[in-house]
């Protein structure tokens, strides 16, 4: 390297690094690295992220579908171990033909602790869906809350990637309550949505009030509305991985 370079480099590089940076931060959710879950057997798949790891140490993965730039969706699915049903939505749309018209992200096993103890909370026993810091109160048993707002590793990383990922929508699945929540920011979407899913609209109250719940962080902080959907004890795997999709991209104007 001659003279003026390697001055003008010594110049440039405190102005460049942040700039590398924040470019670093941005690829990792914008496109994120490949892995072997992104074969060509997954044509949906643009690519996947390690959003975080849970208490347990299991990795949890973001999917990315559809047409980048397009309008934001996020769908969360398994956030309690134990209602793991509804991820076969998250799942069929992952691994089937390519989505087109939003740029969607799926989380089918939020709580991958969970899922493998078949239990509702994490590895230290939290319910993730208290665990949020908005409303954030002290709840023990089966509600547990966590140590403090925020507090455990999967709400941390969830909230990192909701933040990156900005989506207009996020619908956060759960069983067994059989219904679409309207208690949310516009109910008219709650309506359209219980309507795509062929659930009946309903006013939930987490069992005596809600508190630190992961919909009313997002909709709190984010321009766009967090839902809850919840399907009945029992769906039926076909109808989820048929119908459901069907209509649910259909609500969005999206298709595959
Ligand atoms: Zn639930």
């Amino acid at each position: 390297m001659g003279r003026m370079p390697r001055v003008l480099a010594k110049l440039l590089l405190p102005l460049l690094l942040p700039l590398l940076l924040v470019v670093g931060l941005l690829d990792l959710v914008a496109s994120p690295p490949a892995d072997a879950g992104a074969a060509p057997a997954r044509p949906a798949v643009l690519g996947v992220s390690v959003i975080g790891h849970s208490a347990g140490g299991r990795p949890i993965r973001a999917w990315h579908l559809g047409t980048p730039g397009a309008r934001k969706v996020v769908l969360v699915s398994t956030m309690h171990g134990d209602e793991s049903r509804a991820a076969e939505v998250l799942t069929s749309l992952r691994d089937g033909r390519a989505v087109r018209g939003i740029d969607l992200w799926v989380v089918p096993t939020y709580n991958p602790d969970g899922k493998a103890r078949h239990t509702r909370q994490n590895a230290r026993g939290v319910d993730l869906n208290r665990n949020y810091p908005t409303s954030w109160r002290r709840v023990g048993g089966r509600y547990d809350s966590g140590r403090a707002p925020g507090s455990e590793p999967e709400t941390k990383a969830m909230m990192r990637f909701l933040s990156a990922v900005r989506p207009a929508y996020v619908v956060s699945f759960h069983q067994p309550l059989d219904g679409v929540d309207t208690l949310t920011k516009h109910p008219a979407f709650s309506r359209r949505l219980a309507h795509a899913l062929r659930l009946p609209v309903k006013t939930f109250s987490c069992n005596g009030g809600c508190h630190g719940t992961m919909t009313m962080w997002f909709n709190k902080h984010f321009p766009g509305q967090a839902v809850t959907a919840e399907f009945g004890a029992h769906p039926s795997r076909r109808e989820l991985r048929g119908p459901v999709v069907r209509r649910l991209l259909r609500l969005f104007h999206a298709r595959r």
